[in-house]
């Protein structure tokens, strides 16, 4: 969320957004103008850094997009099982002698 306010978000027309940083690179990203595509019909979003496929988190693109069109809820598609409260039920165990300690 934090990084997501680093970017200026710019409408290309259509479904189609560049996220330019500003004011000089950012961490993991540099420079890099960054485009996300938003699926109005059905809550999807992709993003060129396909951060969500390889590490199952939204990232900072897709969250300034959301913000520009103003969608205020994440889709349940980007909220995946492991990353919340009820993880270690779908995960089991987790190989240590302890299971994790969730609030
Ligand atoms: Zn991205």
């Amino acid at each position: 969320m934090q990084e997501s306010m680093s970017y200026e978000c710019r409408h290309m027309g259509g479904y189609e957004f560049d996220l330019a940083p500003i004011g000089g690179p950012i961490p993991f990203y540099g420079t890099w103008v960054c485009k996300v595509h938003e699926n109005y019909n059905n809550n999807v979003y992709t993003c060129e850094c396909c951060k969500f496929d390889r590490d199952g988190m939204i990232c900072c693109h897709i969250l300034k997009v959301m913000k520009e069109v103003r969608v205020y809820d994440i889709p349940e598609t980007y909220i995946l099982k492991r990353w919340t409260w009820d993880a270690a039920a779908v995960l089991g165990e987790t190989g240590g002698s302890e299971k994790p300690k969730l609030r």
